[in-house]
């Protein structure tokens, strides 16, 4: 039996028995659907209700299924203009893609098809030739945990500085990450450009120190902050983790975010209350000559660097995207695009929790190389291209799904 062949036939099973629940005004949706290794193939789909959603599911069992963000009078109607936008909601998405972890060294390579370089990580661009390189990525319990942290940041930041506190709902992506939902009468109406004017926000986008307290007054030559006692948002975020790396005596780190030697880092530490207290009266720490403004503004900069979300910029600024409908499976890991309760994000294992297939054996045959991987509660082995294995049927679509493994 061929891959896609495969999939359908379990996820068919699996929706059999799992009805999906449709979103809110399922009649005012788009819908879109994917092939094997297309996550989209086909979209301007509509279902009336729940009962023509699951028949789809079981009958045509795409592989990937996704619903827009947005509300419609007439979700089938084409060109998008002639859909008539009512409203929609507000979608974040965080991929482990985006985010720089060591764990990519481990489990994801490249190869350049123009001069036959390749190598370990995941890169853009051939380090040999500079050609765009094809990679092979995979996902760890690290990536995947380092791309929650960033939702944990968002999810903190839309409710203490923008007052989200309604209709917020959190799913694991059932592939490379997360995805958050915002649906309440507060942000559906607001426009393309307030939606990116939030995004600029949450990710500190050519964002201004000035304009967050932080400058050289010309009079008193002094470094100014913003008071911590009078600070909010970003400019608090940004002060108390100047104030942490000091106090913490960060000495390399705040060399290195300065442009500065160690040894300057280390003088100014010696004074740390003095530094503290200055700061609570709004100005930061002279340093000797006239590198002060230099080496805060570059401090500033790094930390802005650190605590910036990395957040997909075209998902959550496109009214009219389409995204994974939650609970529903996700044809390149044959994981479930599950939602998850606050309550159970923080324990939440995407690569044990989302998984719904069995462990009866199934027999693949590798069609590459793997990397060791981690999936159930199981740690896999590498295999090599061309060997014929017995593993469990979670694993084994797993690697189906992800193009690693076809049936033997
Ligand atoms: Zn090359
Ligand atoms: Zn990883």
């Amino acid at each position: 039996m061929q891959a896609a062949e495969i999939l359908q036939k379990h996820f068919r099973e699996y929706y059999s028995s799992h009805p999906v629940k449709g979103p809110l005004n399922i009649e005012n949706r788009e819908f879109g659907f994917g092939t094997f290794g297309q996550k989209i193939s086909q979209r301007h789909l509509l279902f009336g209700n729940e009962n023509e959603l699951n028949s789809f599911l079981t009958k045509e069992v795409p592989l990937f299924l996704s619903y827009s963000a947005a509300y419609y009078k007439f979700p089938d109607k084409r060109p998008m203009n002639n859909k008539q936008l009512i409203k929609s909601d507000l979608i974040y998405e965080f991929d482990a893609d985006d985010i720089k972890t060591e764990c990519k060294q481990e489990h994801d390579k490249w190869h350049c098809e123009k001069c036959h370089a390749s190598g370990k990580g995941l890169i853009n661009n051939c380090t040999t030739c500079g050609e765009r390189v094809i990679t092979e990525e995979w996902i760890c319990g690290k990536c995947l945990e380092a791309t929650k942290i960033q939702l944990y940041e968002l999810y903190s930041l839309l409710q203490q500085d923008l007052g989200i506190t309604k209709g917020i709902s959190i799913n694991f992506s059932g592939g490379k990450g997360y995805h958050l939902h915002v649906r309440n009468t507060e942000i559906e109406s607001l426009s393309k450009s307030a939606r990116i004017e939030l995004l600029d926000y949450l990710t500190l986008h050519e964002i201004s120190i000035v304009n967050h307290g932080f400058y050289l007054d010309p009079n008193s030559k002094q470094m100014k902050c913003p008071l911590p006692s009078q600070s909010a948002g970003w400019s608090k975020r940004i002060l108390d983790t100047i104030i942490k790396k000091i106090e913490k005596g960060n000495t390399e780190q705040l060399a290195a975010y300065g442009g500065v030697r160690i040894s300057t880092v280390q003088k100014l530490l010696q004074e740390k209350e003095t530094i503290i207290l200055n700061i609570n009266r709004g100005v930061l720490q002279q340093l000797p000559g006239r590198k002060t403004e230099a080496f805060w503004t570059s401090v500033i900069g790094n930390i802005i660097n650190e605590l910036r979300l990395d957040i997909d910029r075209q998902t959550s600024s496109d009214i009219h995207k389409i995204i994974r409908l939650p609970n529903t499976l996700h044809g390149g890991t044959g994981l479930i695009a599950a939602k998850i309760s606050e309550e159970k994000l923080e324990s939440y294992m995407p690569l044990q929790e989302a998984v719904v297939f069995g462990d009866s054996a199934i027999k693949i045959k590798m069609m590459k190389e793997t990397p060791r991987f981690e999936i159930g509660k199981e740690n896999f082995s590498s295999f090599e291209k061309g060997q014929e294995v017995e593993l469990p049927l979670y694993a084994g679509i797993y690697l189906i799904a992800k193009g690693a493994a076809d049936g033997s």
